[in-house]
């Protein structure tokens, strides 16, 4: 029986073969440090803006996260433009890089490079036959579907609703 972080590792290794890349890859408290200055830490997130080209994961226990992590670190390397890495060119200030880290979360499920980060999960998981991280990378492939029809539908209806509540406001008082 191989014990789940060697198991872990391993898949890790793995993934950074295939894709050939080595970026550094931390965990746990060290990679809550490493991503302080960008928000707290959800499950894992490529940092690059800093040029520090490195993989941080909350915790030993989700392929599918770090396959999707170490995508977005070859997309850093080998499609930089068009998956558009631009670095800042100047030091953004907090007012900035607060706003840009809403728009990021906003338009998310819109983003290329999110998109293909889940592809290349899925499609690892797949080859390794993990069910259990294919099943989960699935499960957030479609909530992104559904939100990238829901998302403009909704907004459409409030933008409706609000133009429909402005008519009735300039004829009533017409
Ligand atoms: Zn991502």
């Amino acid at each position: 029986m191989v014990s789940n972080d060697i198991f872990f590792e391993a898949h890790l290794d793995n993934i950074a073969y295939d894709l050939a890349i080595s970026p550094p890859v931390l965990y746990g408290e060290e990679a809550k440090q490493a991503a302080k200055i960008y928000g707290s830490l959800d499950r894992g997130a490529y940092l690059w803006k800093n040029r520090e080209n490195t993989v941080v994961l909350k915790n030993k226990d989700s392929i599918s996260t770090a396959a999707h992590e170490l995508r977005h670190a070859w997309q850093h390397q080998y499609s930089h433009t068009s998956f558009n890495y631009k670095l800042p060119t100047k030091k953004q200030s907090r007012f900035h890089a607060f706003f840009s880290r809403i728009l990021y979360w906003l338009t998310y499920f819109f983003n290329p490079k999110e998109i293909d980060a889940d592809k290349f999960a899925a499609d690892y998981c797949r080859r390794n036959k993990l069910t259990y991280d294919l099943r989960k990378v699935r499960e957030q492939i479609i909530i992104s579907k559904i939100s990238r029809v829901g998302i403009p539908i909704g907004l459409i209806f409030m933008l409706s609703c609000v133009t429909y509540l402005i008519y009735l406001l300039i004829t009533i008082n017409g």
